[in-house]
């Protein structure tokens, strides 16, 4: 596939052109930032095994009917994806209480939540991402009620499969965030982005231990073995490796790509 222009770089990935209408090339880099930009590194190898995951977890998702942007991997840090019209808003879904839900209201680390919290986050740096309510998203016409209900029927949905999928390999599913959008081709809302341990809070489930970035965060050292121990659970990595090279991935499934109408 023919990488065309460089059309944005975000914090952690890149997005060229494709040579097919509606489409997109998503490029993953090794570069972390955590704290609203003030905390900054590169991590060799994240983009690598963030792609591998992402992959894993988006197409499982369409297997089981959530509709998502990945159309398929093209290679070790690259995605060919659908366009889409980001919706403005980070839908943050949680099981456990911990991160800024903890600081916020004071609810202790570690709580186990009744049922899944839906949070909604306005996706601006300079603001640092505010919480809003659904009232703000209407009255500044980010999504519309029905947008909001459907997406949120979604993010319950997707919380359900992962927290099962992750279950069944250790690890807790404490918290993660998922991004929509309208897709160019149809105007259609479908999950984009990406799900890895760069949004996902993942827990050993016997240990705690935290296997996500807040290793990077928090400054828990072993980020990159963490997201290894992650991808080696779920059937990516075909090793158990301390050190990064050489690493062993399968090859990227043969799909055929549907023309967009
Ligand atoms: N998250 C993310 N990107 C963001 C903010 C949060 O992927 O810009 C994820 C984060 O990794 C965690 C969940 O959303 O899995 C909830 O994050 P929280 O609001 O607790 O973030 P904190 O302020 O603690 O980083």
């Amino acid at each position: 596939m023919k990488k065309g222009k460089k059309l944005y770089e975000g914090k952690a990935k890149i997005l060229f052109a494709s040579a097919e209408k509606n489409l997109v090339i998503q490029h993953f880099k090794d570069d972390a930032t955590a704290f609203n930009n003030q905390k900054k590194a590169n991590i060799e190898g994240k983009g690598i095994l963030n792609n591998r995951i992402s992959e894993h977890i988006l197409s499982s998702l369409k297997e089981v009917g959530i509709e998502n942007h990945l159309i398929k991997r093209l290679n070790m840090r690259e995605q060919l994806i659908d366009m889409v019209d980001i919706i403005p808003i980070e839908f943050v879904v949680r099981n456990i209480a911990t991160g800024s839900l903890t600081k916020r209201l004071g609810i202790e680390d570690g709580t186990v939540l009744k049922k899944p919290l839906i949070e909604f986050c306005y996706k601006n740096d300079e603001l640092g991402d505010p919480l809003v309510s659904r009232e703000h998203i209407y009255a500044f016409e980010w999504a519309s009620v029905l947008e909001i209900d459907l997406i949120s029927e979604q993010c319950l949905r997707i919380n359900d499969f992962l927290q099962g999928m992750f279950k069944g390999v250790g690890v807790k599913l404490v918290d993660f965030k998922l991004e929509f959008g309208k897709r160019k081709s149809d105007g259609k809302i479908i999950l984009a982005d990406e799900i890895s341990p760069d949004t996902c809070r993942l827990w050993d489930a016997d240990t705690d231990k935290k296997l996500d970035k807040d290793r990077f965060r928090k400054d828990l050292g072993n980020v990159i073995n963490a997201y290894q121990e992650i991808a080696r659970r779920l059937g990516i990595l075909h090793e158990q490796s301390n050190n990064i090279r050489p690493i062993k991935f399968s090859k990227p499934k043969a799909v055929k790509i549907k023309k967009n109408k």
